[in-house]
């Protein structure tokens, strides 16, 4: 299971898809791309290997410079093709691996206020709770700050909200998730090694941290909200 994300400048789909190959040895039974271009969503998924998603991809194209990849190892629901992330609610689109542990009682509060399921995941409780605090008012990178601060249990987590198409948000809190600096790209990944084709500039997260990625930068948080700074180095990861 593996977390990608590339907020870029040319089309990013082929290259998350690069980066996932990278992280197949942690095993998966299902993979995802989203993508946001022209002011829409778009994704594509498949159950089983890459190459199926690969082959999504070469028959239906995602155009996009900035896009969010994931490959799922299931936890709750069966592997397949609706279960497979990026999952999405309005203008959020998620991945996530790990568990959450309170999504039952989660899922229940949101299908109480309207909300509709079309997974069996614990993973689509976030990309809701966001949205339900998108339509309050909150901006997206408070609303996912506040989403965050509700969840319990282990995730990695990558979002990216339609609409801000410079923006994709990070968070730790168990699973390892990397953050790599490019040329007026950001990058998100597992761990250095998915990243390795891209840069060796690497930040890692540590639990409990939330980032905000944009094409100039990021910026980290605690879960509090308050700015952390974190090392960045050199990884050793080749090419
Ligand atoms: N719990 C999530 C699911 O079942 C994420 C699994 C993973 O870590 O890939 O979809």
């Amino acid at each position: 299971c593996g977390i990608v994300g590339i907020v870029g400048r040319a089309d990013v789909a082929p290259h998350i898809v690069d980066a996932l190959k990278r992280l197949e040895y942690r095993g998966y039974d299902s993979a995802g791309v989203a993508t946001i271009s022209d002011g829409a969503l778009g994704r594509r998924r498949a159950e089983g290997k890459l190459v199926n998603l690969e082959r999504r991809l070469a028959d239906e194209p995602l155009d996009g410079t900035i896009g969010i990849g994931h490959t799922r190892w299931a936890t709750h629901g069966v592997p397949n093709e609706a279960n497979a992330h990026p999952h999405f609610s309005g203008d959020v689109a998620v991945v996530h691996n790990g568990i959450i542990e309170n999504f039952a009682e989660l899922r229940a509060a949101l299908i109480a206020d309207g909300f509709e399921f079309h997974s069996q995941t614990d993973t689509e409780v976030i990309a809701h709770l966001i949205t339900r605090e998108l339509k309050a008012g909150k901006d997206p990178v408070s609303a996912a700050h506040a989403s965050l601060r509700v969840l319990r249990g282990a995730f990695a987590l990558a979002i990216m909200f339609r609409g801000d198409e410079d923006l994709i948000i990070g968070a730790r809190n168990g699973p390892p998730l990397a953050v790599g600096h490019g040329e007026g790209e950001m990058y998100l990944g597992s761990d250095a090694i998915a990243l390795a084709p891209f840069t060796n500039a690497i930040t890692y997260l540590e639990d409990g941290d939330w980032a905000v990625l944009r094409r100039s930068g990021v910026e980290i948080f605690d879960i509090e909200g308050s700015p952390v700074s974190r090392r960045r180095q050199q990884s050793l990861g080749t090419a």
